[in-house]
């Protein structure tokens, strides 16, 4: 069978290609020669499959889209805190170059507005040079999209011709040593990285990085800590759409962010990264026909982040009393899914309303994909109750090891096998 994902996306760039509203970005005139008419959209999942539509090769500025990887690497080499003392975490509702700097400590207010990506980019690296700097943010997008990027020095020379006010920017931030080194070598350095050239299977990788907590959907490689990427995407999702972020939030849902070449991406925690490309402007500076297509695909897809979290109602494949290959009969739960604390609510509540009929009870777990530490806790408090409160013998069928090591938080360890038909009889089970 052929998967009808590529056919969808197809769909989507027709039904968004009428109408020509908005405008190219022209306060950077090489971007004003873009071509308007170019549209393109990738999804990439966490386990590295791209699908992608339309002009999936052309490739664009970064811009703006590059402020969430810069913060993340701003935080890698410096820690949060070191981060926070200089660059806040909340929403501007101000346009992306608004000169939106704390009155009294110079601190700008998020790093997805330009003041506070250019002090993002002075934080990349450490102490290094500015030289050394920007050759860390090429290595490290490069990884991100999982191909050696270039620079459009057309594009960066003439962002910086015309950088009056980011450098502005840079020397009242200079002033209020909120950022220490140059604050020139910072602004072109940041012109540089946002002239870094993608197309949008680039980017849905990248995103995908984030969608994946840090490990790269491609090469495996763990490039950023989970802790790193949850504030990265909690920051996107409060700031990433400028002044549009709330009407987005509500809307779309997915944590985003935009760039004036006429790219944005989205990242759905745990599922997957999504790419959008069509050069004409709204006055918030996103794309028209981009805007659109991430509507399109939030309500079609079930991608709000609101909307997401209903694995809880399936946690509980079957629960049966039932006769073992031992011959001893067995209340059996079968999982499956994520467990986090939702489904394991699930789990202790059918436990707690339903009476266990049998001595012996066993908790399969071969479908379940992860445990959360949560659900761990959850699970260790269940399983001390069953066995020393209600007297139960409790065995795990787990062939994947997903809760290896399982200790009941009285810290017996319980017993597990990888079937159900290697479940000893009770006076023949060693209990530790
Ligand atoms: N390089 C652009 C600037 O600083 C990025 C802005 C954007 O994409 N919103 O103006």
């Amino acid at each position: 069978m052929k998967s009808p994902i590529t056919d969808y996306l197809k769909d989507v760039l027709e039904d968004t290609r009428q109408g020509d509203a908005g405008e190219v970005a022209a306060y950077i005139p090489e971007l004003a020669q873009a071509d308007p008419d170019r549209v393109a959209i990738a999804v990439a999942t966490v386990d590295g499959v791209v699908y992608s539509a339309g002009d999936e090769d052309y490739r664009f500025t970064i811009q703006s889209m590059s402020k969430p990887f810069a913060y993340a690497l701003a935080i890698r080499d410096n820690g949060l805190d070191h981060v926070l003392a200089r660059i806040g975490v909340e929403p501007s509702g101000e346009a992306f170059n608004e000169i939106s700097l704390e009155s009294d400590t110079g601190r700008p207010k998020n790093p997805m507005i330009n003041a506070g990506a250019i002090a993002t980019h002075a934080l990349v690296g450490g102490s290094v040079s500015q030289r050394d700097r920007n050759a860390e943010i090429m290595t490290m997008f490069s990884a991100f999209a999982g191909r050696d990027l270039e620079v459009d020095e057309a594009v960066f020379s003439s962002e910086l011709d015309h950088g009056h006010r980011n450098l502005g920017l840079g020397h009242l931030m200079k002033s209020f040593g909120v950022i220490e080194d140059n604050p020139v070598d910072a602004v072109e350095g940041y012109i540089r990285q946002c002239a870094l050239k993608v197309d949008v299977r680039d980017l849905a990788i990248m995103a995908a990085t984030l969608a994946n907590y840090g490990q790269h959907p491609v090469s495996g490689d763990r490039l950023l800590q989970p802790s790193t990427v949850r504030q990265v995407l909690s920051v996107m999702t409060s700031c990433g759409m400028y002044d549009a972020a709330g009407d987005w939030l509500t809307t779309v849902g997915i944590p985003a962010k935009s760039g004036v070449a006429g790219g944005i991406i989205g990242v759905l925690p745990g599922q997957v990264g999504i790419a959008v490309f069509s050069p004409r402007l709204d006055e918030h500076g996103n794309s028209v026909r981009g805007v659109k297509m991430m509507e399109r695909l939030s309500r079609d897809l079930g991608m709000h982040i609101m909307d997401v979290f209903r694995p809880s109602r399936s946690a509980l494949r079957n629960v049966s009393s039932r006769e073992l290959p031992n011959g001893e009969q067995a209340t059996v739960y079968e999982m499956q899914g994520d467990m986090i604390f939702a489904t394991m609510e699930s789990v202790l509540r059918h436990l707690d309303n339903n009476p266990l009929p049998d001595h012996l009870v066993v908790f399969d777990v071969t479908r379940v994909d992860e445990f959360h530490d949560v659900a761990k806790r959850m699970a260790a408090e269940a399983g001390a109750r069953l066995m020393d409160e209600d007297g139960h013998r409790v065995v795990l069928i787990d062939p994947d090891k997903v809760i290896a090591g399982f200790e009941t938080s009285h810290g017996a360890e319980l017993e597990s096998y990888a079937k159900i038909d290697q479940i000893p009889q009770t006076d023949k089970a060693v209990r530790n």
